[in-house]
């Protein structure tokens, strides 16, 4: 495990060397430290919920509770805040531990449960109902709310508030005990109806539901709820920083009248801003929909924002923490550009992407000067950043393919690549002029005649000769066929949530997000390449074979993310002329 992953500030961001405080958060941790608070002790912890897979904003939540273990000589666990049995899966909570482990965070073996702590919080429960602090409510969830009073009013008592203590250790007993249905019951805190902060309005404690629970089975019937598990549970393990995000916020003061009520260990509540992407959703129910109503083809569809999901795509672990560092930590809510996360993910696979030619969408293309049986192995470059990367071969033959976009049989103005009489440079090999153009009986081209000129192989003597562009090829004989998924972002709209009244968020999903090129043409070497590779293929952009759908037999690659778009900007500045490669 990488263990400088945050305190490494030398990599391309402002922040000062050495391990200065970089964000408010550490700010705090240091005060406390220097202060000997918690006698020197810094324990964190990721507390998800296993209600779903883990997407790109838990990568931050994740990056800040365990980059600050790091960073300040403590530790971080993993506790699965598992409370709510009729939403969580055995299949989240290993999809979970391995989305952690694959971003390089290890919580060397502290993995808990909320639902470890059940026996403990229900005897916190009980400490409560004897000092008077805690009552058996019998509304309905009906009744409840209508009692609950509004942001401008303020609630009503519930009629059954005042029961004695002894009533109420008793019905909870019998809560426990199965003896009443579903619903009928709850356990409320008794604080305040008239409470501005409705959090404090007798919040419920516990409720009865019939669930198997995917850790406890059907040994109870009756639940905590998330904000009486999450603070205690905190508590329990002795966190000294319960980092959340800013919803928490109104919750704190619950969060503390329990803490400071059950006279146990109070963890320190600080709230950070939660990530927000364009153009795609970050709500676990939001995701599950997707899933579910089949908009993409499971948790791990390189579409989603999920971890699996762009883990699957090619997106490095390290380029996520980079991202992450990058985005820093603040109070306020905010959006950040998708363009941002790119960018990370191009920084990265730049340094250590190996550079291959593929062609996605291939035409023919054949050199009528060249011998039939001539096969010559040209040398490419591995990767240009890294000179320890080498060489490898690449073979030339008679009959190759280039991209169709690189030919233009009447070019416009300020197109440089193969057109009718003109002259390209192919990578690694030599100049090609195109003498022909064979199409068949519909119009559609099948073909192009070139020629090639001997004398001006790279590298060589001659190969000084200029022409104004180089494109990629693969030679035909030798070409691997690969399946190429081309991805595009989810939704049309930065912010899918911006939606009129009445319309579903669903409506701005963008129903082109995804083109499969089944027929693109590699170079050999990529035959042996491994599920989760990653490689630039030259001029089109970063690309990892499919670690679920490929196999040796049938290459399938994904797009992980494409390189800077110059014809994009060209056009947007309205250049046209300049260079068109
Ligand atoms: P939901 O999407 O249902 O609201 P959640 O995203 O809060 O759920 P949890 O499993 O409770 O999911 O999250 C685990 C931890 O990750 C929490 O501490 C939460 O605050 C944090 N977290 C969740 N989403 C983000 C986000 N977008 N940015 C930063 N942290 C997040
Ligand atoms: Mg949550």
């Amino acid at each position: 495990m990488d263990t400088k992953v945050l305190s490494d500030r030398s990599s391309g961001n402002s922040a000062p060397p050495e391990a200065a405080p970089s964000h408010f958060i550490c700010n705090i941790v240091s005060d406390d430290l220097k202060q000997n608070k918690n006698n020197g002790r810094v324990h964190t912890r990721f507390p998800p919920e296993p209600n779903g897979y883990l997407h790109i904003g838990h990568a931050k939540s994740i990056c800040l509770n365990f980059g600050l273990a790091q960073e300040f000589g403590g530790k971080c666990n993993l506790r699965f805040d598992d409370t709510n049995p009729s939403k969580e899966e055995v299949e989240y909570v290993e999809s979970i531990k391995q989305d952690v482990r694959w971003l390089g965070f290890d919580w060397e073996g502290r993995e808990f449960y909320a639902s470890d702590y059940f026996e403990r919080l229900y005897d916190f429960a009980v400490d409560l109902i004897k000092a008077g602090k805690a009552f058996i409510c019998d509304l309905t969830a009906e009744q409840m709310r209508e009692h609950r009073g509004t942001l401008t009013e303020p609630g009503k008592n519930s009629p059954y508030r005042e029961r004695n203590v002894e009533e109420n250790m008793e019905l909870f007993a019998r809560m426990r005990a199965g003896e009443f249905l579903d619903g009928s019951r709850t356990l409320r805190a008794k604080i305040d109806m008239a409470s501005p902060n409705i959090n404090m309005r007798d919040p419920v404690l516990y409720r009865i539901l019939r669930a198997t629970h995917h850790r406890t089975g059907d040994k109870w019937c009756i639940y905590p709820t998330y904000d009486f598990a999450h603070g205690q549970s905190d508590s329990i393990e002795g966190i000294t920083h319960s980092i959340c995000t800013l919803e928490f916020e109104d919750h704190r003061p619950l969060y503390d009248w329990f803490l400071d009520e059950l006279k146990i260990h109070h963890p320190q509540q600080i709230e950070f801003a939660r990530l927000n992407l364009t153009y795609t959703v970050l709500s676990k129910r939001k995701l599950l929909q997707l899933v579910r109503d089949k908009h993409v083809n499971g948790w791990d569809d390189p579409r989603m924002p999920t971890l699996s999901g762009i883990r699957r795509r090619g997106y490095p672990a390290e380029a996520i923490r980079n991202f992450c560092e990058r985005i820093g930590v603040a109070k306020r809510n905010s959006t950040v550009d998708i363009a941002m996360l790119e960018h990370s993910v191009r920084e990265d696979l730049n340094k250590r992407a190996p550079r291959v030619m593929a062609v996605l969408r291939p035409i023919k293309v054949v050199l009528e000067n060249c011998p039939d049986d001539k096969v010559e192995e040209l040398e490419a470059v591995n990767n240009p950043e890294d000179p320890a990367a080498g060489t490898r071969k690449v073979p030339f033959s008679k009959t190759l393919y280039i991209e169709q976009d690189d030919f233009r049989e009447e070019p416009p103005k300020g197109f440089f690549r193969l057109s009718p009489g003109k002259e390209v440079r192919l990578r690694y090999a030599y100049i090609i002029k195109c003498t022909e153009v064979v199409k068949d009986p519909s119009g559609a081209i099948t073909e192009l005649r070139c020629t090639y000129d001997p004398e001006t192989k790279s590298g060589s003597a001659q190969a000084s000769r200029k022409v104004k562009a180089t494109i990629h090829w693969v030679s035909a004989t030798h070409a691997r066929v690969a399946e190429v998924r081309l991805y595009e972002q989810l939704f049309n709209k930065e912010d899918p949530d911006d939606v009129p009244e009445g319309v579903n968020w669903l409506s701005g999903l963008n129903l082109n997000s995804l083109e499969v090129l089944p027929t693109c043409k590699v170079e050999p070497y990529l035959a042996n390449a491994k599920p989760g590779e990653r490689f630039q293929f030259e001029r089109l952009g970063y690309f990892c074979v499919d670690a679920v759908d490929s196999s040796p037999s049938k290459l399938v690659f994904n797009r992980t993310v494409t390189l800077r778009d110059s014809w994009a900007k060209i056009e947007k500045a309205g250049k046209k002329s300049q260079l068109l490669f």
